[in-house]
């Protein structure tokens, strides 16, 4: 580590980094690292970006340069950087244990956290069983929902397969990839996948049926109850993301899709899996987004935001009459076997119910509805941009697709990476943000403020003023 200490007398550029420290971070990244959904040629050809600290919507850089986090450090982060409440509840939690198993064993803040989330979740959901990422809670809902079938037994005893939709994300492991429906993330793996029935994605702006909405009575639907009334003995459940599918290229839900999801999966006994893993902790302006449509799922994935953006944590929430399937004696071996070293961490759950108080005590929710509002009006002066071919928000999420001709909706070439551009142009005015090819995505910590997001779409739109002049 000697390498890279600061020696006595030199300038910082940053507290504690010289100019020489910050090319040896540089290099030593280069050399040793390799960065996730990263063409590494293109890393290594220049300087990466390292940052140093963050402080509230702001993150600073080795170099000193400081940036707005418009993309919440990928959808974790809710209140800001180093925000007091959870810094100190960590600083707690460490002066008791920072760790010990939860398999075998229980600890303090895992018990009060899995009360607090109960009484959060949506109703008839009274189980949690923690993981440490969102990938693995989705996993996780799958086993649960295969082996439920699977105790159940007999007419049941069939169900082993998933519906789950094109554009779906829901993370990057076998099982969660099993279930996703991005062929550029998934193509090269695909002989590993189970198999799953696909339904078609409700991409309104690009509509798989060719119909408007409402006019269109959300038809693109239809084939979930077409592939249901056909297999229903074969499937063990349908896998949505509510209020939007995230990666696949934030794809709103039509108003009602997913309430009458829900009334297929009751009339052909399939369990319903909600992945809130990117929309959970009030990123659609309420805490879940099942909650706009009031929908109970059997099983929900939650992650990201669990420790605002602190600590790696997931959970799985299950139903009563899921859970009670796994009783019996141990030589049923009905247990649900799974586990993680890290399963329940402490330090995690500590910093996940200092999270959930955060906002109760600051009403987050009730202040984000007047910040959601400026969203919308600022989204809307992007409108008139020749290369803006659709703009989308839902809650305290905005998305701009850019398309190379408006009429036709005709897609610019992923290959002229026109979204890396216009991140790659907003980071030097300082916003960082990452696209999902042509699909711009600004979302912000929900404790950004007014000021805070206004400059972030002012930068948002001179970088595409610069990439599409
Ligand atoms: N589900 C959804 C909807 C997601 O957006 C993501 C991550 N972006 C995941 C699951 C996977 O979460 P993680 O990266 O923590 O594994």
């Amino acid at each position: 580590m000697k390498r890279f200490a600061m020696k006595k007398g030199k300038r910082a550029v940053s507290p504690g980094i010289t100019k020489s420290i910050s090319k040896k971070l540089a290099r030593a990244d280069q050399r040793t690292l390799w960065h996730p959904f990263t063409q590494m040629e293109e890393w290594l050809a220049s300087p990466p970006l390292i940052i140093e600290r963050g402080k509230g919507t702001w993150l600073w850089d080795i170099e000193g340069n400081r940036y707005l986090d418009g993309f919440s450090s990928v959808w974790v982060n809710l209140h800001g950087h180093r925000k007091k409440e959870l810094d100190q509840a960590i600083k707690n939690q460490l002066k008791k244990i920072a760790h010990s198993t939860f398999l075998g064993l229980s600890n303090v803040p895992a018990v009060l956290l899995a009360s607090r989330l109960i009484e959060i979740a949506p109703k008839g959901l009274t189980r949690v069983f923690y993981s440490d990422n969102g990938a693995t809670a989705v996993e996780i809902a799958i086993k649960m929902a295969h082996q439920f079938w699977t105790h159940k037994g007999g007419k049941y005893g069939g169900k082993t397969k998933i519906i789950a939709l094109h554009n779906a994300y829901h993370g990057d492991t076998l099982g969660a990839m099993s279930i996703g429906g991005i062929p550029l993330f998934q193509d090269a793996f695909r002989p590993l996948y189970f198999a799953t029935y696909k339904a078609p994605s409700p991409y309104c702006y690009r509509c798989p049926v060719g119909l408007e909405f409402p006019f269109c009575k959300i038809a693109c639907a239809a084939p979930i109850e077409e592939i249901l009334a056909a297999h229903h003995s074969e499937i063990s459940a349908v896998v949505l993301e509510p209020g939007f599918q995230a990666a696949g290229g934030m794809i709103p839900l039509p108003p009602g899709y997913l309430s009458r999801v829900r009334k297929l999966t009751l009339k052909y006994d399939v369990l319903l899996i909600l992945d809130e893993v990117a929309t959970g902790f009030g990123r659609t302006g309420k805490m879940f987004a099942s909650e706009h449509e009031s929908v109970s799922p059997d099983l929900m994935a939650l992650a990201k935001g669990l420790t605002g953006g602190y600590l790696p944590l997931a959970a799985t929430l299950a139903t009563e009459e899921i859970f009670n399937a796994f009783l019996g004696p141990y030589e049923s071996f009905k247990t649900f076997f799974h586990g993680h070293s890290y399963t329940g961490n402490q330090l995690g759950c500590a910093v996940a119910l200092e999270n959930l108080d955060i906002f109760e005590k600051e009403k987050v929710l009730e202040k984000l509805q007047p910040k959601i509002d400026l969203m919308k009006t600022l989204l809307a002066g992007f409108q008139d941009l020749s290369s803006v071919g659709d703009i989308r928000q839902v809650g305290f999420v905005g998305i701009i697709e850019m398309v190379e001709n408006k009429t036709t909706r005709t897609p610019f070439p992923l290959k002229e990476q026109r979204g890396l551009r216009v991140c790659l142009e907003a980071r030097k005015l300082g916003l960082l943000i990452r696209p999902l090819g042509n699909i711009l995505v600004l979302i912000p910590p929900l404790s950004t403020t007014r000021g805070e997001l206004k400059q972030m779409f002012a930068i948002l739109r001179k970088s595409i003023e610069t990439v599409f002049p």
